[in-house]
């Protein structure tokens, strides 16, 4: 596009800084940079995106930062004390494009408008400045913008607010409201949360009052959580103001009705609310009165576990290949988003994951209405972000017709699902909500509307022919005035010889001439000085105006003008109906989130055979024929099978004070993290009302999910990699309780074999007798499987491999016991190591394993008292008797218990002992 070198009537002068416009009284300051210092000083902190005419422009250091984040040209423009004025600037009608930029770069911007029509500034005298004023911050939590949200994801603003507890730490509240869908919720939580808080709601900014945000010891915690802080000036956001401020945007003169909550959740709600009114400029985002966050039923998830199972993404950031990713089959960005806020806060009320099953498995057992729902859904766009934008004054006409097709589509839901008998309750529920749209309303939208719009409701040409007469016949006008227009231009070019003359307009100099630059040289003599009158040069082109053009331009615009008021009073009139239905539309825009989250789930557990959980209060644990949604899904893309597993932790016996925990042995790449990631991952499906990928489960509530991987597969941070993975052990041996579940993948493996064998035998101990938690932990050290003889609650399970033919083979199958040996050497060969290095290393290890025959490590078991445990002896194992290894191995042959790949296995085996 072409910059335009924009004829500024107020010639650009100084300053920098609002301090030297007064006292520099040597430089002449323009009124309108006067304007302009005036505002960028009261909005220090951000961008100023000024307008002016078609462009937003920045000034001074904001055009230095911009030019350099966006790769757009600085120009000069003016001086300022000798030096020029840095500028650059950005289209308005491509704003959103640059904004996105700026933000994700972490720059919050202040949108400054022009108030007035340029034309009532001119009535006020030559030298009078068009009136602007700041519209709206933008900042990274308070977005609208279609093109700047993802459509599946919450787009959260968090404000805390804190409450010393003395020598208890201290007490949060935490408020998140989402402006793009007007979703308002509080919570509190005690210190040692707020981290998992923030890993669940995975805000896009966080404010908070500048003691918290300035809080030394809050530092390294701003640091990790990586997201934006804000800091908010104290003045005006205690429990007292905050509870005004709530009831003057609410409009009542009690909370009560909203629901009882503490200061600090009071406090938080007040600070969220603040600065949405600081940052919107009194428009009113359509806001639900604030509920308390369902936080406080979920399983607690900290980030390191989301990080690890890869819940939402995965480890490299991605969507694509996470859990969400699998199970997403919604159709609408609404139910998109619900499913990812329940994928990441599964439930810890049995009754209320019980509700959520019994809609999946309605719409399991009903694919023909199944089918229908998704295909009503399929026509709904994101109702909710186009009710937010339109609350804004935000809005276009693609957001009404938005609202049109998706409440049509939301009647034609309540007809399918009306009448029909037994239908749970949230779907009931949710069909209510729905049959509260007044049908009228989307029959007037999209009567009113035609079927291409544009994105701005400025540009006109969204209403539909034939819906208001005064308006089609100022339409004919323009169709006509075009083609005098068209006229015009065939004339002047024949006229003056110049064939690649062409009529344009913009909104500065409204219809003029343009000519290549040398032509236009000689439009500037006689004898065409008389027709063209200069308006501009470019750096290729010239503009002339001419008094045809001109009278033209009167006639048409006038057309124009009042078609297009007439179109903007129709785009009120319609935006003040949709308006006045915000509520009913944002209970149905929930409703039809809640359908579709319910009608995926159930598509997917029908297609992919997935079945419903038994959720209760015990502490069971018991999976059959169990997968991995992620594994099986991209084996599956390769047409390979996934081999299902059992898994079972539910306590040993009903006097058991506790469920099991299971030590996993068995060589790399046998399956071990898969499985442990599999329970974990069933276990948030379960809780989050989906079905799972399993024969059968029984789980009893998970209140707390820890997953952990040892060192050597984890990132690297900035400490230790070791230290890290030390500091998280001990968090979950502080923190697990017998509700918790612990997944712990190869943990010691960050240092030497016996430093390493030593922590994560004593953590298994205290997982065991102090914790009493359920668990799944993977190891390579064989030792621990002596663990399984003399704790209670420890059991032993291997992943199957056999060999053959001198190459290991992974029947990926979790069988009781513990593994035999490492195949450290076969899997090495397997990825391709020199077949001389392979050989050395067998050497190497029969030596090393006949030294280890003489001094058994396995009698260091024996050697070491239990950890806090009373001492129970093992039974003592049968000595092996020193016989013909041959003889033993024959004798040991089950043979009716055997496959035939089994006996040939075990043929193989006896011959290689031969
Ligand atoms: P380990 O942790 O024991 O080294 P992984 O769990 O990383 O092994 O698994 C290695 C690979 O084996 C996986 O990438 C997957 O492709 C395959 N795999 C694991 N479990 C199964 C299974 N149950 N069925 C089929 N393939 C599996
Ligand atoms: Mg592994």
């Amino acid at each position: 596009m072409h910059r335009a070198s924009q004829p500024l009537h107020e010639r650009v002068d100084p300053p920098a800084v609002a301090v030297s416009v007064a006292r520099d009284d040597t430089a002449r300051v323009t009124p309108m940079m006067a304007q302009y210092v005036e505002i960028k000083a009261a909005n220090p902190d951000c961008l100023l995106f000024y307008r002016m005419g078609d462009f937003y422009e920045l000034f001074f250091n904001d055009a230095e930062i911009a030019s350099r984040t966006l790769g757009i040209v600085l120009t000069k423009r003016g001086k300022h004390q000798g030096d020029d004025i840095p500028m650059c600037g950005v289209p308005v009608e491509r704003a959103d494009d640059y904004l996105q930029r700026l933000i994700a770069a972490g720059h919050r911007v202040a949108v400054c408008e022009q108030t007035e029509d340029p034309a009532e500034a001119r009535k006020r005298g030559p030298k009078s400045v068009v009136r602007r004023d700041v519209v709206r911050l933008v900042t990274p939590g308070t977005i609208t913008e279609e093109r700047l949200l993802e459509p599946g994801r919450a787009s959260l603003l968090v404000a805390i607010s804190r409450r010393k507890l003395g020598d208890a730490g201290a007490l949060y509240g935490i408020a998140a409201i989402d402006i793009s869908t007007g979703r308002f919720s509080v919570m509190e939580a005690p210190q040692e949360r707020l981290a998992i808080e923030f890993a669940r709601l995975e805000p896009r900014e966080i404010v908070c009052p500048d003691a918290i945000h300035d809080d030394p010891e809050m530092k390294e915690f701003w640091r990790e959580i990586g997201v934006p802080v804000t800091p908010l000036a104290r003045d005006g956001l205690d429990a007292a103001s905050a509870e005004r401020r709530l009831k003057a945007f609410f409009g009542v003169a009690t909370l009560d009705a909203f629901g009882s909550f503490s200061r600090a959740e009071m406090a938080a709600a007040g600070a969220a609310l603040a600065y949405v009114e600081r940052t919107q400029f009194g428009a009113r985002p359509p806001l639900s009165p604030p509920v308390r966050d369902a936080g406080s039923a979920t399983m607690l998830i900290d980030a390191a576990t989301r990080a690890n199972l890869e819940l939402t993404r995965t480890l490299s950031g991605e969507r694509t290949g996470s859990l969400l990713a699998a199970i997403d089959r919604t159709v609408t960005p609404g139910g998109a988003r619900l499913l990812a806020e329940r994928l990441a806060g599964p439930l810890t009320d049995p009754a209320a994951i019980a509700q959520r099953h019994d809609a999946v498995e309605a719409l399991v057992a009903d694919a023909a209405l199944r089918e229908d729902l998704q295909a009503a859904l399929a026509k709904v766009p994101d109702i909710a972000r186009a009710l937010a934008r339109l609350s804004l004054d935000r809005g276009g006409p693609r957001d009404l017709a938005a609202l049109g097709s998706g409440l049509t589509a939301a009647r034609a839901i309540v007809g399918m699902l009306l009448g029909r008998a037994a239908l749970p309750a949230e779907l009931s529920k949710a069909s209510r909500a729905l049959s509260e749209i007044d049908p009228d309303l989307p029959a007037r939208l999209e009567a009113t509307l035609a079927d291409e719009l544009p994105l701005n409701r400025r540009d006109g040409r969204f209403v539909r022919e034939g819906h208001d007469p005064a308006l089609d016949e100022l339409r004919l006008l323009q169709v006509d005035s075009r083609k005098v227009i068209a006229q015009l231009q065939a004339r002047y070019a024949s006229e003056t010889g110049c064939r690649t003359l062409r009529i344009k307009h913009n909104s500065m100099l409204g219809y003029f001439v343009e000519v290549p630059q040398a032509a236009g040289e000689d439009f500037l003599k006689e004898p065409w000085r008389a027709t063209f009158v200069h308006r501009q040069t470019m750096s290729d082109a010239m503009r002339f105006s001419s008094v045809e053009l001109g009278g033209l331009e009167a006639r048409i615009a006038s057309a124009a003008d009042r078609a297009l008021k007439l179109e903007l009073g129709i785009f009120a009139a319609l935006s003040e109906a949709v308006l006045a239905h915000a509520e009913p539309i944002k209970r149905a825009a929930a409703a039809l989130a809640e359908i579709d989250v319910a009608a995926g789930l159930a598509e997917l557990a029908a297609r992919e055979g997935w079945n419903r959980p038994l959720i209760d209060a015990s502490e069971a644990f018991t999976i059959r024929a169990g997968r991995h949604a992620v594994v099986e899904a991209a084996l599956k893309r390769d047409g390979k099978p996934f081999v299902a597993n059992e898994t079972e932790l539910s306590p040993p016996d009903a006097s058991a004070k506790g469920g099991r925990i299971s030590l996993i042995t068995g060589p790399n790449m046998a399956g071990k993290s898969t499985f442990l990631r599999q329970n974990a991952l069933i276990a948030v499906l379960a809780q989050m009302g989906a079905f799972v990928p399993a024969a059968s489960a029984h789980i009893g509530i998970v209140d707390r999910l820890f997953s952990r991987v040892g060192a050597a597969d984890d990132l690297a941070r900035g400490r230790s990699t070791f230290m890290v993975e030390m500091v998280e052990t001990a968090a979950i041996l502080n923190q697990a309780g017998p509700r918790a579940l612990v997944i712990l993948d190869e943990i010691g493996r960050g240092t030497a074999t016996f430093d390493g064998l030593s922590i994560a035998w004593a953590a298994i101990e205290h997982l065991h007798e102090v914790n009493r938690c359920r668990g799944l932990f993977a190891t390579h050290y064989h030792e621990l499987t002596a663990l399984g003889d003399r704790l209670e609650r420890v059991t032993n399970a291997t992943v199957r491999v056999t060999e053959w033919n001198g190459e290991v083979v992974f029947l990926h199958e979790v069988v009781p016991g513990a593994a035999d040996r490492s195949y450290g050497i076969q899997v090495a060969k397997l990825a391709g190591l020199p077949p001389v290095v392979v050989e050395r290393a067998r050497t190497i290890l029969a030596e090393l394993e006949k030294s280890e025959r003489e001094k058994p490590v396995a009698s260091l078991v024996d050697d070491l008292p239990l950890f806090a445990a009373p001492q129970r002896r093992a039974a003592p194992t049968p000595a092996v008797p020193a016989e013909d290894p041959l003889r033993l191995a024959l004798v040991r042959l089950d043979l009716d218990e055997m496959t035939p790949r089994e006996a040939l296995e075990a043929l193989y085996t006896l011959k290689g002992l031969g």
